[in-house]
C-alpha cells in the first residue's frame, strides 16, 4: 500500500554504479579537468548524431552562445527562433548582440516552416529552431529555407539527444547544441556539446572554448573558458553508450501512456512515429481548454504525481525581454494557445507499470469526471 502514496516526480536523476565507477577512476587518475574522457564523450556524440565533429562545453547554454559566435552572428543580424523554449535560447541570441524574432508553431509546438519563411528579410542571418520535448523540428523544410537565403542553422538540441528526422540525427543539420544538464535524457550534471559537420567551425569552436588559444598563450581570438571536465564527462559516457536503450524506455512509457489515455475526449496525445524519431524528453498532452488543464493538474497533485507546464508562457513574454531593444515580439497566436493548454506528464525511464497506471487513472478521472 505504501506505493500508492509515493510521489511520482516529473524527472528522476538516478546515478548507477557504472557511472560512479567511471567518475571515481577520473578522480583517482589525477587528471580531472578536460582530457581523454571528454574526447571519448565527443566521439560518442559524433556517432549518435551523425555529425563529423563534436565539441564538448560547460553547458547547453554555452553551446548555443559559442555556436552563434562561431557562425558569425552579432549586432545587426536577426535570428529566427522558437517562441516555446527555455530562456537559454533567447539569452544566447541576445548576448551576441543579435535581434531575436519568433516564428509561430505547428500543432506539436515546433516552429512552422511557413511562419519562419514569412519572417525572413535582408537582416536574417540564422535560424535557431528548438527540438521541443525531444521531437525534431521540421529540419528538411528549414534546411531548404536556409539554403535559399544563405542562413546559418543552429539547432537547440538540448532536449533531443538521439532524435532523428528522415534518418538524420538532430544536431546534424547545422550547429547542434546539446545539454547534459541533470534532468536531460543523458546527464553530466552540467554540460553541453556542439556538433557540426564543418571542420572549420569545429576548429573555431575549440578555439573559443579555450580562451581563444591556438597554443599555449597564443591568443587567436577573444575567447571563453567553456571547457567540460573529465569528471563531468565520466558521468555521461556510460549512458551515451546506451542512449538507444534509454530512449527506448522513454518511448515505451510514452506508448503506455498513449494507450491508457486513448479515446478520451478533450485531449490530444503526442504522436509516436518512427519518423520523426521523438526521444520523449517530455511527454506532453494538450487539453482543449486552460480550465480543463487546471482540473487535471489539481487531480495530479492530489494523486501525488508531478507534472510540468513546459513552458508556462511564450519565452519573450517577460518584462526583461519585452523591454529589450533586440527582442521583436512577433505575434504567435498558436504558441500562446499551446502554452496555456499543454501539460507534461512523467515519462522517465524509471517509471514502473504501476506508476504509469496511476498517471493514466488520475488524468482519466479529471477529464471524464
Ligand atoms: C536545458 C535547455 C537549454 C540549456 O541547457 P543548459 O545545459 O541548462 O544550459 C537550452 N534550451 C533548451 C530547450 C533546454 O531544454
Amino acid at each position: 500500500m505504501s506505493e500508492v502514496t509515493t510521489f511520482i516526480p516529473l524527472a528522476r536523476v538516478s546515478i548507477d554504479e557504472e557511472q560512479e565507477q567511471a567518475v571515481l577512476e577520473v578522480l583517482r587518475s589525477g587528471l580531472i579537468a578536460q582530457g581523454p574522457v571528454v574526447e571519448q564523450l565527443e566521439r560518442l556524440m559524433e556517432a549518435i548524431t551523425g555529425a563529423s565533429h563534436a565539441v564538448a562545453v560547460s553547458s547547453g547554454t554555452t553551446a548555443l552562445e559559442l555556436a552563434l559566435r562561431a557562425a558569425g552572428i552579432g549586432p545587426g543580424d536577426e535570428v529566427i527562433t522558437a517562441p516555446i523554449t527555455f530562456g537559454a535560447t533567447l539569452n544566447a541570441i541576445l548576448h551576441t548582440g543579435a535581434t531575436a524574432r519568433f516564428a509561430d508553431v505547428g500543432s506539436e509546438g515546433n516552429v512552422d516552416p511557413a511562419a519562419v519563411a514569412a519572417l525572413v528579410n535582408s537582416s536574417t542571418a540564422a535560424l535557431l529552431p528548438v527540438h521541443l520535448y525531444g521531437n525534431p523540428a521540421p529540419m528538411p523544410e528549414l534546411e531548404q529555407l536556409a539554403a535559399r537565403y544563405g542562413l546559418a542553422i543552429i539547432e537547440d538540441s538540448a532536449q533531443a539527444i538521439g532524435a532523428a528526422i528522415d534518418g538524420r540525427g538532430a544536431g546534424s543539420f547545422g550547429l547542434g547544441c546539446f545539454s547534459l544538464y541533470a534532468t536531460k535524457n543523458i546527464t553530466s550534471a552540467e554540460g553541453g556539446v556542439i556538433t557540426t559537420s564543418s571542420p572549420e567551425l569545429a576548429a573555431e569552436l575549440r578555439l573559443l572554448r579555450n580562451q581563444g588559444m591556438s597554443g599555449r598563450y597564443e591568443y587567436a581570438r577573444v575567447g571563453f573558458n567553456a571547457r567540460m571536465t573529465d569528471v563531468h564527462a565520466a558521468l555521461a559516457v556510460p549512458h551515451l553508450r546506451r542512449v538507444h536503450e534509454i530512449t527506448t524506455a522513454r518511448r515505451l512509457n510514452a506508448q503506455r501512456l498513449n494507450g491508457g489515455l486513448a479515446g478520451l475526449p478533450r485531449l490530444t496525445l503526442p504522436a509516436i512515429t518512427s519518423n520523426p524519431h521523438h526521444v520523449f524528453h517530455q511527454y506532453t498532452i494538450r487539453l482543449d481548454s486552460p480550465q480543463l488543464r487546471t482540473q487535471v493538474t489539481e487531480e495530479l497533485t492530489s494523486a501525488g504525481i508531478g507534472y510540468g507546464l513546459i513552458y508556462p508562457q511564450v519565452v519573450y513574454d517577460y518584462d526583461c525581454y519585452r523591454r529589450h531593444p533586440a527582442v521583436v515580439a512577433d505575434p504567435v497566436p498558436k504558441a500562446e494557445e499551446l502554452v496555456s493548454t499543454a501539460l507534461s506528464l512523467p515519462v522517465h525511464p524509471h517509471l514502473t507499470d504501476w506508476e504509469v497506471e496511476r498517471i493514466v487513472t488520475a488524468v482519466r478521472a479529471a477529464v471524464v469526471g
